[in-house]
């Protein structure tokens, strides 16, 4: 199996199209053609990561960090990034990143989250604008059916927990085919009308290609008529941190004790308690502080997070308490997330978990 065959389940999951600007995301060392011997799924990639790659003879490294995150001036091993990516090509090894795009899907790090914290009815906090288009097709009507079809199997109509949506309109399309046109209905330099559905389709912009070539196989006539339009519409399904309901309203003392437990934690930095019960949570993967806004806004109980800054605790404002669990530690499920959609695609391949600890961060508990 090659490294391409892999990575094409991963952005089926989370395509890189969803990555925020600055990221760097997709694969960063080695070829999509190679041959895959293993693969090890890691949150960073360090030295020792990269040595028990070699060692299990894993030559694919799927990390949630990109490992080159700002451009490389000089490769020559002065500090840990030029060495693990100079130790990467030496050893074939290709390094995959999939980090904001899996942020930001709604099945990617914080619905790991919220599973851990049995956090139901969730939504995106902040879903992404300008990533959606319209596609408006005409169709004869005896074929509209099965355009549609084609439409829907390459992507288009999904919207929130609904598939396969359009909307149809009927009118009169003219054409009048050249003296070298090959019409399917209708005669050469004659003008014809004939009775056609107007469909109309949503779809993501990274699959506009793909649609496209769809409409064009599916349709009848040599020339297709089309539009595509930008839309200005959220991607409810696409963007930054969550929002959920705890089954229960619970207390803010019992709330910290549960985050304590299902993330393993020592210790929780927050802002002070302002009520007793609490149930609507808001939280993010990872550094989140610039999604205190949105949490309040939405009128969360708690935003859960991590790399919250000392004034960014103020935001609370006796609003809501922002708990700050730790970047590793809000983030450790999302190994097993990659690991669990790697083995159910490819039940019979080496697929492993590293078995090193990469949390750059010690708690000194005295
Ligand atoms: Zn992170």
């Amino acid at each position: 199996m090659t490294v391409k065959e892999i990575i094409s389940v991963l952005e089926e999951m989370a395509p890189l199209s969803y990555q925020e600007s600055y990221d760097n995301a997709g694969l960063i060392t080695g070829k999509e053609q190679m041959d895959c011997t293993g693969i090890l799924c890691t949150l960073d990639v360090t030295e020792a990561i990269l040595q028990e790659s070699i060692e299990k003879k894993c030559n694919l490294i799927i990390a949630h960090h990109p490992i080159v995150f700002k451009g490389l001036t000089k490769i020559n091993g002065k500090n840990f990034v030029e060495r693990i990516v100079i130790q990467a090509i030496k050893n074939d090894i290709a390094i995959y990143a999939i980090h904001t795009n899996l942020d930001n899907v709604s099945n990617g790090v914080n619905a790991a989250i919220a599973q851990q914290l049995g956090i139901t009815n969730t939504q995106i906090l902040a879903p992404k604008k300008n990533g959606l288009m319209k596609l408006v097709s005409f169709v004869p009507i005896e074929s509209a059916e099965m355009v549609k079809e084609a439409l829907f199997k390459a992507g288009a109509g999904n919207i929130g927990e609904y598939s396969e949506t359009s909307f149809s309109s009927v009118g009169i399309g003219s054409f009048k085919p050249s003296e070298k046109a090959n019409p399917r209905i209708g005669q050469r330099t004659i003008k014809e009308l004939v009775k056609e559905e107007r469909i109309e389709v949503i779809l993501p912009n990274f699959l506009q290609s793909a649609v496209l070539f769809a409409l064009k196989n599916a349709h009848p006539y040599e020339e297709v008529a089309y539009d595509f339009y930008p839309l200005s519409n959220e991607n409810q399904l696409v963007g930054s941190g969550m929002i959920g309901y705890l089954p229960s309203p619970i207390s803010s003392i019992a709330f910290l004790e549960l985050l304590k437990a299902k993330f393993g934690l020592s210790v929780i930095k927050h802002s002070p308690i302002i009520q007793e019960k609490v149930q609507k949570i808001a939280f993010c993967g990872g550094a989140g502080s610039f999604l205190i806004p949105q949490a309040k806004a939405a009128k969360a109980d708690f935003f859960v997070s991590a790399d919250i800054k000392y004034h960014d605790f103020f935001e609370a404002d006796n609003t809501l308490v922002i708990a700050d669990i730790g970047h590793w530690e809000s983030e450790q499920f999302t190994v097993d997330l990659v690991f669990a959609e790697l083995t159910t695609k490819f039940p019979n391949f080496a697929v492993l978990k590293t078995a090193n600890y990469t949390n750059p961060v010690s708690y000194f508990l005295g």
